[in-house]
Protein backbone atom coordinates (compact mmCIF):
# COMPACT_ATOMS: atom_id res chain seq x y z
CA UNK A 1 0.00 0.00 0.00
CA UNK A 2 1.05 3.62 -0.49
CA UNK A 3 1.50 5.51 2.78
CA UNK A 4 3.01 9.01 3.90
CA UNK A 5 6.24 8.30 6.45
CA UNK A 6 8.53 11.04 8.08
CA UNK A 7 12.19 10.27 7.31
CA UNK A 8 13.74 12.72 9.62
CA UNK A 9 13.34 16.20 10.60
CA UNK A 10 12.38 17.85 6.98
CA UNK A 11 11.66 15.08 5.40
CA UNK A 12 8.74 12.52 4.05
CA UNK A 13 7.86 10.61 1.40
CA UNK A 14 4.67 8.98 -0.53
CA UNK A 15 5.91 5.28 -0.04
CA UNK A 16 5.51 1.67 -0.97
CA UNK A 17 4.82 -0.27 2.20
CA UNK A 18 3.76 -3.53 3.71
CA UNK A 19 -0.50 -2.91 4.37
CA UNK A 20 -1.53 -3.40 8.26
CA UNK A 21 -2.49 -6.69 9.71
CA UNK A 22 -4.16 -7.43 12.79
CA UNK A 23 -1.81 -7.98 15.64
CA UNK A 24 -4.17 -8.12 19.31
CA UNK A 25 -7.64 -9.64 18.91
CA UNK A 26 -9.12 -5.77 19.53
CA UNK A 27 -7.31 -4.36 16.35
CA UNK A 28 -9.81 -3.29 13.32
CA UNK A 29 -7.71 -2.82 10.21
CA UNK A 30 -9.61 0.36 8.15
CA UNK A 31 -8.93 1.34 4.91
CA UNK A 32 -8.93 4.83 4.38
CA UNK A 33 -12.00 6.42 2.28
CA UNK A 34 -10.49 10.07 3.25
CA UNK A 35 -7.96 11.81 5.44
CA UNK A 36 -6.28 15.04 6.09
CA UNK A 37 -3.14 17.12 7.20
CA UNK A 38 -3.09 18.48 10.76
CA UNK A 39 -1.13 21.24 11.60
CA UNK A 40 0.62 18.62 14.23
CA UNK A 41 1.89 16.72 11.32
CA UNK A 42 3.79 19.87 10.21
CA UNK A 43 5.22 20.09 14.07
CA UNK A 44 6.28 16.44 13.48
CA UNK A 45 7.59 16.69 10.25
CA UNK A 46 9.35 19.77 11.57
CA UNK A 47 11.53 17.33 14.07
CA UNK A 48 9.60 18.78 17.43
CA UNK A 49 8.34 16.03 18.39
CA UNK A 50 11.25 13.25 19.05
CA UNK A 51 9.88 10.11 20.00
CA UNK A 52 8.63 10.06 16.07
CA UNK A 53 10.81 7.96 14.67
CA UNK A 54 11.82 7.31 10.73
CA UNK A 55 9.83 4.92 9.02
CA UNK A 56 6.84 6.43 10.90
CA UNK A 57 3.39 6.90 8.69
CA UNK A 58 1.95 10.07 9.82
CA UNK A 59 -1.47 11.01 10.19
CA UNK A 60 -4.14 10.66 12.94
CA UNK A 61 -7.72 12.12 11.19
CA UNK A 62 -9.46 10.31 8.91
CA UNK A 63 -12.43 8.10 8.13
CA UNK A 64 -12.89 4.52 6.12
CA UNK A 65 -14.33 1.38 5.62
CA UNK A 66 -13.59 -1.71 7.84
CA UNK A 67 -11.71 -4.18 6.38
CA UNK A 68 -11.05 -6.44 8.64
CA UNK A 69 -11.51 -7.16 12.72
CA UNK A 70 -9.99 -9.02 15.11
CA UNK A 71 -11.29 -12.18 17.43
CA UNK A 72 -12.39 -9.82 20.28
CA UNK A 73 -13.89 -6.58 18.03
CA UNK A 74 -17.64 -6.97 18.91
CA UNK A 75 -19.02 -3.36 17.44
CA UNK A 76 -17.47 -3.30 13.58
CA UNK A 77 -17.72 -5.87 11.10
CA UNK A 78 -16.04 -5.49 7.43
CA UNK A 79 -17.84 -3.03 4.99
CA UNK A 80 -18.84 -1.27 8.20
CA UNK A 81 -18.10 2.92 7.47
CA UNK A 82 -16.43 4.28 10.50
CA UNK A 83 -14.62 7.38 11.64
CA UNK A 84 -11.03 7.43 13.51
CA UNK A 85 -10.72 8.73 16.74
CA UNK A 86 -7.06 10.51 16.81
CA UNK A 87 -6.88 9.49 20.06
CA UNK A 88 -7.06 5.17 20.44
CA UNK A 89 -8.28 4.22 24.05
CA UNK A 90 -9.17 0.87 25.62
CA UNK A 91 -12.28 2.17 27.47
CA UNK A 92 -11.54 -0.16 30.14
CA UNK A 93 -8.51 1.34 32.36
CA UNK A 94 -9.03 3.72 35.11
CA UNK A 95 -8.05 6.88 32.93
CA UNK A 96 -10.35 5.71 30.53
CA UNK A 97 -13.23 5.09 32.93
CA UNK A 98 -12.58 9.25 33.86
CA UNK A 99 -13.07 9.57 29.95
CA UNK A 100 -9.31 11.00 29.90
CA UNK A 101 -8.68 8.65 26.94
CA UNK A 102 -5.71 10.85 25.86
CA UNK A 103 -4.51 9.08 28.60
CA UNK A 104 -4.90 5.22 28.37
CA UNK A 105 -3.23 3.01 29.74
CA UNK A 106 -2.88 0.98 26.58
CA UNK A 107 -2.98 3.67 24.07
CA UNK A 108 -3.71 7.57 24.18
CA UNK A 109 -2.06 10.03 21.38
CA UNK A 110 -0.51 7.11 19.86
CA UNK A 111 -1.94 7.68 16.32
CA UNK A 112 0.95 8.56 13.36
CA UNK A 113 2.78 9.18 16.62
CA UNK A 114 4.26 6.00 18.26
CA UNK A 115 2.27 3.73 16.08
CA UNK A 116 1.69 4.32 12.39
CA UNK A 117 -0.91 6.39 11.17
CA UNK A 118 -3.73 7.57 8.77
CA UNK A 119 -1.94 9.08 5.39
CA UNK A 120 -2.10 5.99 3.72
CA UNK A 121 -4.15 3.39 2.18
CA UNK A 122 -5.03 1.45 5.45
CA UNK A 123 -4.65 1.78 9.19
CA UNK A 124 -4.09 -0.47 11.83
CA UNK A 125 -6.80 0.72 15.04
CA UNK A 126 -6.34 -0.80 18.19
CA UNK A 127 -8.77 -0.77 20.44
CA UNK A 128 -11.17 -0.55 17.42
CA UNK A 129 -14.61 -1.07 19.43
CA UNK A 130 -13.47 2.38 21.41
CA UNK A 131 -11.60 4.54 18.84
CA UNK A 132 -14.10 3.85 16.07
CA UNK A 133 -17.56 5.81 15.18
CA UNK A 134 -19.83 4.05 13.18
CA UNK A 135 -21.06 6.43 10.38
CA UNK A 136 -24.50 7.80 10.58
CA UNK A 137 -26.18 6.61 7.17
CA UNK A 138 -26.13 9.72 4.51
CA UNK A 139 -23.52 11.82 6.52
CA UNK A 140 -21.32 14.24 4.90
CA UNK A 141 -17.46 12.08 5.14
CA UNK A 142 -15.86 15.47 5.00
CA UNK A 143 -17.61 17.06 7.49
CA UNK A 144 -16.43 13.67 9.95
CA UNK A 145 -13.20 13.92 8.99
CA UNK A 146 -12.82 17.22 11.46
CA UNK A 147 -14.23 15.13 13.98
CA UNK A 148 -11.55 12.55 14.35
CA UNK A 149 -9.23 15.69 15.92
CA UNK A 150 -9.95 19.21 15.65
CA UNK A 151 -13.65 19.45 16.37
CA UNK A 152 -13.41 17.67 19.45
CA UNK A 153 -10.12 19.58 20.45
CA UNK A 154 -11.56 23.19 20.26
CA UNK A 155 -15.09 22.04 21.97
CA UNK A 156 -13.44 19.72 24.72
CA UNK A 157 -10.52 22.13 25.25
CA UNK A 158 -11.40 25.19 24.27
CA UNK A 159 -15.26 25.54 24.92
CA UNK A 160 -15.81 22.94 27.61
CA UNK A 161 -12.71 23.59 29.49
CA UNK A 162 -13.12 27.59 29.26
CA UNK A 163 -16.94 26.96 30.59
CA UNK A 164 -18.68 28.75 28.30
CA UNK A 165 -21.95 30.28 29.07
CA UNK A 166 -24.97 31.88 27.15
CA UNK A 167 -24.56 35.48 27.11
CA UNK A 168 -20.43 35.15 27.64
CA UNK A 169 -17.97 37.47 26.02
CA UNK A 170 -15.28 34.91 24.56
CA UNK A 171 -11.81 35.80 22.93
CA UNK A 172 -10.34 33.16 20.65
CA UNK A 173 -6.96 33.46 20.00
CA UNK A 174 -5.61 31.95 16.72
CA UNK A 175 -8.06 31.28 13.71
CA UNK A 176 -6.77 27.98 12.54
CA UNK A 177 -8.69 24.80 11.84
CA UNK A 178 -8.65 24.15 16.06
CA UNK A 179 -9.94 28.17 16.62
CA UNK A 180 -12.58 27.78 13.69
CA UNK A 181 -13.32 24.44 15.12
CA UNK A 182 -13.88 26.35 18.81
CA UNK A 183 -15.64 28.88 17.04
CA UNK A 184 -18.24 27.06 15.70
CA UNK A 185 -18.59 24.69 18.48
CA UNK A 186 -18.79 27.61 21.41
CA UNK A 187 -21.90 28.62 19.20
CA UNK A 188 -23.48 26.36 21.25
CA UNK A 189 -24.04 27.82 24.00
CA UNK A 190 -25.06 31.04 22.51
CA UNK A 191 -22.35 33.26 24.13
CA UNK A 192 -23.19 36.94 23.74
CA UNK A 193 -19.79 37.75 21.59
CA UNK A 194 -17.53 36.14 19.58
CA UNK A 195 -14.21 37.94 19.23
CA UNK A 196 -11.66 36.38 17.10
CA UNK A 197 -8.37 36.99 17.21
CA UNK A 198 -5.45 36.79 14.82
CA UNK A 199 -2.46 38.27 12.48
CA UNK A 200 -4.01 36.95 9.26
CA UNK A 201 -7.07 39.29 7.41
CA UNK A 202 -8.62 36.25 5.37
CA UNK A 203 -8.59 33.67 8.28
CA UNK A 204 -10.79 36.67 9.88
CA UNK A 205 -12.76 37.04 7.26
CA UNK A 206 -13.38 33.71 7.25
CA UNK A 207 -14.20 33.76 10.98
CA UNK A 208 -16.70 36.53 10.67
CA UNK A 209 -18.49 34.40 8.10
CA UNK A 210 -18.57 31.25 10.57
CA UNK A 211 -20.25 33.32 12.92
CA UNK A 212 -17.22 35.63 15.20
CA UNK A 213 -19.24 38.69 16.62
CA UNK A 214 -15.72 40.94 16.48
CA UNK A 215 -12.48 40.46 14.80
CA UNK A 216 -9.29 41.68 15.92
CA UNK A 217 -5.96 41.83 13.58
CA UNK A 218 -3.04 41.35 15.35
CA UNK A 219 -0.61 44.08 14.39
CA UNK A 220 -2.57 46.41 12.98
CA UNK A 221 -4.10 46.33 16.09
CA UNK A 222 -3.56 46.17 20.02
CA UNK A 223 -5.62 43.28 20.80
CA UNK A 224 -5.29 44.11 24.28
CA UNK A 225 -6.72 48.03 23.95
CA UNK A 226 -9.74 46.72 21.55
CA UNK A 227 -11.06 44.48 24.11
CA UNK A 228 -11.30 46.68 27.49
CA UNK A 229 -12.70 48.84 24.57
CA UNK A 230 -15.40 46.56 23.64
CA UNK A 231 -15.91 45.44 27.09
CA UNK A 232 -16.01 48.57 28.60
CA UNK A 233 -12.98 48.19 30.13
CA UNK A 234 -13.67 44.48 31.91
CA UNK A 235 -12.23 41.99 29.48
CA UNK A 236 -14.01 38.73 28.80
CA UNK A 237 -15.48 35.98 30.24
CA UNK A 238 -13.88 33.19 28.71
CA UNK A 239 -10.17 34.25 26.86
CA UNK A 240 -8.83 30.69 24.49
CA UNK A 241 -5.37 30.02 23.46
CA UNK A 242 -5.30 28.36 19.92
CA UNK A 243 -2.12 29.17 18.71
CA UNK A 244 1.01 28.03 21.18
CA UNK A 245 3.32 30.27 21.69
CA UNK A 246 4.29 32.57 24.74
CA UNK A 247 2.41 35.95 23.60
CA UNK A 248 -0.76 34.85 22.68
CA UNK A 249 -1.09 33.43 25.96
CA UNK A 250 0.03 36.66 27.57
CA UNK A 251 -2.35 37.90 25.76
CA UNK A 252 -5.53 35.74 27.66
CA UNK A 253 -3.98 36.80 30.68
CA UNK A 254 -4.35 40.20 30.04
CA UNK A 255 -7.81 40.24 28.55
CA UNK A 256 -9.62 38.14 30.85
CA UNK A 257 -12.06 39.52 33.40
CA UNK A 258 -12.62 38.93 37.11
CA UNK A 259 -13.83 35.57 37.64
CA UNK A 260 -13.03 34.56 34.37
CA UNK A 261 -11.62 32.00 32.34
CA UNK A 262 -8.33 30.75 30.66
CA UNK A 263 -8.29 27.70 28.08
CA UNK A 264 -5.22 27.10 26.56
CA UNK A 265 -5.69 24.54 23.34
CA UNK A 266 -2.14 25.26 21.81
CA UNK A 267 0.81 23.28 22.39
CA UNK A 268 3.34 25.23 23.45
CA UNK A 269 7.04 23.72 22.87
CA UNK A 270 8.77 26.52 24.87
CA UNK A 271 7.63 27.75 28.29
CA UNK A 272 5.20 30.45 29.25
CA UNK A 273 5.07 32.96 32.17
CA UNK A 274 2.33 32.94 34.20
CA UNK A 275 1.51 36.26 35.69
CA UNK A 276 -0.08 34.55 39.12
CA UNK A 277 0.26 38.19 40.73
CA UNK A 278 -2.58 39.71 38.24
CA UNK A 279 -4.70 36.54 37.97
CA UNK A 280 -5.14 35.50 41.50
CA UNK A 281 -6.84 38.83 42.50
CA UNK A 282 -9.04 38.54 39.80
CA UNK A 283 -10.29 35.07 40.62
CA UNK A 284 -9.16 33.21 37.60
CA UNK A 285 -9.90 29.35 36.69
CA UNK A 286 -7.15 28.44 33.77
CA UNK A 287 -7.33 24.93 32.01
CA UNK A 288 -5.50 23.20 29.33
CA UNK A 289 -5.05 19.76 28.11
CA UNK A 290 -5.08 17.25 25.30
CA UNK A 291 -7.81 16.10 23.26
CA UNK A 292 -9.88 13.22 24.93
CA UNK A 293 -12.28 13.18 21.87
CA UNK A 294 -14.77 11.51 24.79
CA UNK A 295 -17.34 14.24 23.07
CA UNK A 296 -16.90 12.77 19.86
CA UNK A 297 -20.71 10.92 20.19
CA UNK A 298 -22.46 14.05 21.13
CA UNK A 299 -20.86 15.94 18.40
CA UNK A 300 -22.03 13.22 15.61
CA UNK A 301 -25.62 13.94 17.03
CA UNK A 302 -24.87 17.85 16.28
CA UNK A 303 -24.09 16.53 12.73
CA UNK A 304 -27.15 14.65 12.15
CA UNK A 305 -29.23 17.81 13.63
CA UNK A 306 -28.08 20.64 11.15
CA UNK A 307 -26.42 22.71 14.59
CA UNK A 308 -22.73 22.56 12.57
CA UNK A 309 -21.24 22.27 9.56
CA UNK A 310 -17.26 21.52 9.79
CA UNK A 311 -17.02 20.52 6.20
CA UNK A 312 -17.05 24.13 5.40
CA UNK A 313 -13.39 24.36 7.24
CA UNK A 314 -12.44 22.22 4.00
CA UNK A 315 -10.64 24.54 1.18
CA UNK A 316 -8.84 22.20 -0.76
CA UNK A 317 -9.17 18.46 -2.31
CA UNK A 318 -6.83 16.25 -3.73
CA UNK A 319 -6.32 12.76 -4.49
CA UNK A 320 -4.51 10.51 -1.70
CA UNK A 321 -1.44 9.82 -4.06
CA UNK A 322 -1.54 13.61 -4.62
CA UNK A 323 -0.37 13.30 -0.73
CA UNK A 324 2.73 15.63 -1.36
CA UNK A 325 0.93 18.02 -3.34
CA UNK A 326 -1.50 18.52 -0.27
CA UNK A 327 1.19 19.01 1.81
CA UNK A 328 2.86 21.64 -0.09
CA UNK A 329 -0.79 23.35 0.05
CA UNK A 330 -1.23 22.94 3.78
CA UNK A 331 2.54 23.92 4.59
CA UNK A 332 2.08 27.17 2.92
CA UNK A 333 -1.15 27.75 4.22
CA UNK A 334 -1.69 31.79 4.61
CA UNK A 335 -0.11 31.75 1.40
CA UNK A 336 -2.40 29.49 -0.27
CA UNK A 337 -5.52 30.18 1.90
CA UNK A 338 -5.72 27.11 3.00
CA UNK A 339 -7.67 26.06 6.23
CA UNK A 340 -8.26 22.29 5.71
CA UNK A 341 -7.30 19.90 3.20
CA UNK A 342 -8.97 16.51 2.16
CA UNK A 343 -7.45 13.66 0.82
CA UNK A 344 -9.75 11.01 -1.17
CA UNK A 345 -8.95 7.26 -1.62
P1 LIG B 1 -2.51 26.84 12.87
O1 LIG B 1 -1.04 27.05 12.89
O2 LIG B 1 -3.17 26.39 11.63
O3 LIG B 1 -3.25 28.16 13.34
C1 LIG B 1 -2.73 29.05 14.26
C2 LIG B 1 -3.28 30.42 13.95
O4 LIG B 1 -2.68 31.31 14.88
C3 LIG B 1 -2.95 30.94 12.55
O5 LIG B 1 -4.12 31.38 11.92
C4 LIG B 1 -1.96 32.08 12.81
O6 LIG B 1 -2.12 33.16 11.88
C5 LIG B 1 -2.35 32.52 14.21
N1 LIG B 1 -1.28 33.17 14.96
C6 LIG B 1 0.03 32.86 15.01
N2 LIG B 1 0.69 33.70 15.83
C7 LIG B 1 -0.23 34.55 16.32
C8 LIG B 1 -0.18 35.65 17.21
N3 LIG B 1 0.98 36.04 17.77
N4 LIG B 1 -1.33 36.30 17.50
C9 LIG B 1 -2.50 35.92 16.94
N5 LIG B 1 -2.61 34.89 16.08
C10 LIG B 1 -1.49 34.21 15.78
O7 LIG B 1 -2.80 25.78 14.07
P2 LIG B 1 -4.06 24.84 14.36
O8 LIG B 1 -3.93 23.58 13.58
O9 LIG B 1 -5.32 25.62 14.30
O10 LIG B 1 -3.73 24.46 15.88
C11 LIG B 1 -3.69 25.45 16.89
C12 LIG B 1 -2.98 24.94 18.12
O11 LIG B 1 -3.73 23.86 18.70
C13 LIG B 1 -1.59 24.35 17.82
O12 LIG B 1 -0.69 24.72 18.85
C14 LIG B 1 -1.84 22.86 17.85
O13 LIG B 1 -0.67 22.13 18.13
C15 LIG B 1 -2.85 22.79 18.98
N6 LIG B 1 -3.61 21.54 19.11
C16 LIG B 1 -3.91 21.14 20.38
C17 LIG B 1 -4.61 19.97 20.58
C18 LIG B 1 -4.93 19.54 21.97
O14 LIG B 1 -5.17 18.34 22.18
N7 LIG B 1 -4.96 20.44 22.95
C19 LIG B 1 -5.05 19.21 19.49
C20 LIG B 1 -4.77 19.67 18.20
C21 LIG B 1 -4.05 20.84 18.02
ZN1 LIG C 1 -4.72 16.74 14.31
ZN1 LIG D 1 -7.84 2.85 28.51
Amino acid sequence: MKALVYQGPGNKEWVEKEKPGIQKPTDVIVKITKTTICGTDLHILKGDVPAVTEGRTLGHEGVGIVEEVGSAVANFKPGDAVLISCVTSCGKCANCKRGLYAHCEDGGWILGHLIDGTQAEYVRIPHGDNSLYPIPEGADEEALVMLSDIMPTGFEIGVQYGHVKPGDTIAIVGAGPVGMSVLLTAQFYSPGKIVMIDMDPARLALARQFGATDTIQVGAEDAVARIMEMTDGKGVDVAIEAVGVPATFDTCQKIVAAGGNIANVGVHGTPVELHIEELWIKNINISMGLVNTNTTPMLLKTLGNGKVDPSKLVTHRFKLDEMMEAYEIFGNAAREKAMKVILSA
